[in-house]
């Protein structure tokens, strides 16, 4: 069952979900179901984010909670409000991990070869963007590409983990869309700096629309990929091609960074990374998690 976060038209945080019968408010659904269950010490969840940190987060809670409260109460009182806006699932991760290199044909398409290891850079959390937000490109920098990927949510601490036991820290999985500032990007590699403005951009991190629970994947590298710009297929691809998986991913990152509940793994894109512009609409979707629509609008120049 998928998990979304969204807000009211007030503002207000809450978590949603999607079954069979339609959306549903399930921050309300979990309050019917500590107080029938008499959990007084159980939390409010208004957040996705804070589900995914305590650790409630899985298919398994989402069906017995929804399950027990249809028990009791018409699911149909529990519709979403009107006007209701999508966020990203996970708004406030301490970190973004991101893997370069990492489909061996799209290494190839810039003429590049595979790492012998994984190679890892970081995108800030403050360029995430919603389902249905606008990806904002300054005028005059030159190409910006769309890059779609599999996130990875964490749901545990995980220091110094071992690939057999990685995917026990996993909450679940989403889409991302790793824009690059393709020729800003380009320029720092030939002068030997660091990519964080190229990748770190506000907007430069569409996220969404919702969060799968990883017990509800049976096999992540296995997952069809396929990006859309304007109904147009740019990538197309299967999760199973990245080069190195996500055990070997979580094992590498561990090794020297803590991942904190919450922390997203972007696993790298496939082949077919284009160029994107003022008034492109991007469908970015991978099977079971939906799809991730964004539009691109031009800003003013940099300063
Ligand atoms: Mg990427």
């Amino acid at each position: 069952m998928k998990a979304f976060a969204y807000t009211t038209a007030k503002g207000e945080p809450r978590i949603g979900v999607e079954t069979p019968e339609g959306k549903f408010n399930f921050s309300q659904i979990w309050r019917y179901y500590i107080e029938y269950k008499s959990f007084k010490q159980a939390p409010d969840l208004p957040f996705l984010q804070l589900m995914v940190e305590l650790d409630y987060f899985s298919d398994e809670t989402l069906v017995e909670v929804i399950e027990t409260v249809k028990g009791f109460r018409p699911l149909k009182d529990l519709r979403l409000e009107n006007d209701f806006v999508v966020q990203v699932p996970v708004s406030r991760p301490s970190k973004i991990i991101c893997l370069g290199r990492n489909y061996a044909a799209h290494a190839k398409e810039w003429k590049s070869q595979v790492p012998d290891k994984p190679m890892f850079f970081a995108k800030l959390p403050s360029s995430l963007l919603p389902h249905r937000g606008v990806v904002e490109i300054p005028a005059g920098i030159g190409r910006v590409d769309h890059e779609l990927e599999l996130a990875v949510v964490m749901g545990r601490k995980a220091r110094r983990v071992t690939e057999d036991k990685a995917m026990d820290y996993v909450a679940g999985y989403t889409i991302a869309n790793d824009v690059t500032a393709r020729e800003m990007q380009i320029q720092d590699i030939k002068t030997g700096k660091p990519w964080t403005l190229s990748k770190g951009m506000d907007t430069f991190c569409p996220m969404g629309p919702c969060l799968l629970p990883a017990d509800a994947v049976p096999d992540p590298h296995n997952l069809e990929m396929e990006l859309k710009v304007n109904g147009e297929t740019r990538q197309k691809a299967n999760s199973g091609d990245m080069v190195f998986k996500i055990p070997t991913l979580i094992s590498h990152i561990s090794r020297c960074i803590t991942l904190e509940p919450g922390d997203i793994i972007c696993t790298g894109t496939p082949e077919g990374t284009l160029p994107i512009a003022a008034g492109d609409v991007i469908e970015a979707t991978i099977e079971g998690i939906g799809t991730l629509v964004n539009t691109v609008q031009e800003i003013p120049a940099l300063l």
